[in-house]
């Protein structure tokens, strides 16, 4: 059934026949709105084929959510998207090598055998649940194998493959307020006011800020358009990565969630690292419990609290007083973590997809069509929406 084929089960539904493999004669000008691994992918498209092209980031810097720390640890932390979703040699895919042997070393992401579960069970309620969470990760492994870099990160390969070729063309700081695709060419508009002409945009801004509205579209969005971006569940969410000066935790801590996911996990795990890393990844109904607080600094404290309620004060005995703490759900440019996309209808998806006029193109994670997920989702769609764009289609 092909609602069990996404992601590293999908890799023969990876599009063979993409953007990187076509040459393009198109005369005219395009802008990208985002520099994200989608704006980024499809740039590289254009770059290669020596279109005149822009790309229009809103942020002062390229990557979207994927961002990388480098001073926390002794491995890079992927403060965004860090697993890769996939069989290790999507990897190869993605930039168009041939192959599966690829040149990021990768581990198999298999952390089943050292699982706690949160707080609230009797003991027998205890044991049951590890059973149950042992079993279903083993099984779920088996089922989706799941791989992480181990030297290396989502960020720096975005860095490598994409983003080198095309940082120059970035303008940054330059958030996209309004796009006018009423005239022949499209009119787009900044914050500080500029006009930018183009022939053909691609938006590839998160679902996030269309659902916000942040970007006036002239003429309106049609409502099935508008419907569709309305019928698309964002939720918010973020990443606590804390430092410790021992490993007093099991490698996953599932926590209860009403929606979304909540963990804390071994960031370090088969990394071959000596710092103790643990993450902290909230996303949806469990990041009210921390809005609510009033810094960054009581997060922390709110995260070292429920440790230690688990492993009898370890936590706070061994924290460091380091920590990066990266809020998706409230960057103004992001408004949200990631999409569900095997949960989404692919009509919907379709939909999303269609461009307006002919003109304006939409990509990123959630118009992937191809069952790819995540960040490979992300490189597909912009490969897709900058071959239907410079074909005409
Ligand atoms: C905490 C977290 C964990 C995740 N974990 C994983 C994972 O383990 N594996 C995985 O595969 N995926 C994961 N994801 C999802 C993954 O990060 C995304 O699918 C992918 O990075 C999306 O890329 P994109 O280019 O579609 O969008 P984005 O990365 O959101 O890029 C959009 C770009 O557009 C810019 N922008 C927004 N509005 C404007 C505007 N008005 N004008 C100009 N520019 C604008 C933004 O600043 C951004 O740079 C995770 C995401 C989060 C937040």
């Amino acid at each position: 059934m092909k609602v069990f084929r996404w992601g590293s089960r999908a890799l023969d539904m990876f599009p063979e026949d993409n953007a990187l493999h076509k040459t393009y004669n198109f005369e005219g000008k395009v802008i990208i709105i985002g520099a994200g691994a989608s704006g980024l992918a499809a740039a590289k498209i254009l770059q290669q084929n020596n279109v005149d092209y822009l790309v229009l980031e809103a942020s002062n810097r390229y990557g979207g959510r994927l961002k990388e720390n480098k001073t926390l640890a002794d491995f890079p932390i992927d403060l965004g998207a860090e697993w890769i979703h996939h069989l290790p040699a999507v990897l190869n895919r993605l930039k168009g090598k041939p192959g599966d042997l690829v040149d990021e070393e990768t581990v198999p992401y298999d952390a089943f055998y050292n699982i706690d579960k949160d707080f609230g069970y009797s003991s027998y309620g205890k044991i049951f649940s590890w059973l149950k969470m042992r079993l279903l990760f083993s099984y779920r492994f088996k089922f989706f194998p799941e791989f992480k870099f181990k030297n290396s990160s989502w960020f720096n390969f975005i860095d490598k493959n994409f983003a080198e070729e095309v940082k120059d063309k970035i303008e940054f700081n330059s958030p996209v307020t309004q796009i006018d695709y009423s005239k022949d060419k499209v009119d787009v508009v900044t914050k500080s006011g500029q006009v930018y002409k183009a022939d053909k945009v691609l938006v590839t801004a998160s679902i996030g800020i269309l659902k916000s509205e942040y970007i006036n579209f002239i003429p309106d969005l049609s409502k099935e358009k508008q419907d569709a971006i309305e019928s698309i569940t964002f939720m918010p969410g973020f990443k606590l990565v804390m430092k410790f000066s021992e490993k007093f935790y099991s490698d996953i801590i599932m926590c209860k969630a009403k929606t979304g996911e909540k963990g804390y996990y071994d960031m370090a795990f088969k990394k071959d690292s000596k710092s103790h890393i643990l993450g902290l990844l909230v996303q949806g109904s469990g990041v009210e419990d921390f809005y609510c607080l009033e810094s960054e600094e009581q997060i922390v404290l709110k995260a070292l609290e429920e440790l230690d309620k688990i492993y009898e004060g370890k936590a706070s005995k061994a924290y460091t007083g380091e920590y990066v703490f990266e809020d998706w759900g409230r960057h103004e440019f992001t408004l949200g973590t990631w999409i569900e996309s095997f949960q989404i209808n692919q009509s919907i998806i379709q939909k999303l997809n269609e461009p307006l006029n002919g003109k304006v193109f939409f990509a990123g994670e959630l118009y992937d069509l191809h069952h790819q997920l995540g960040v490979p989702g992300a490189i597909v769609s912009g490969y897709h929406s900058i071959d239907k764009l410079l074909t005409n289609l």
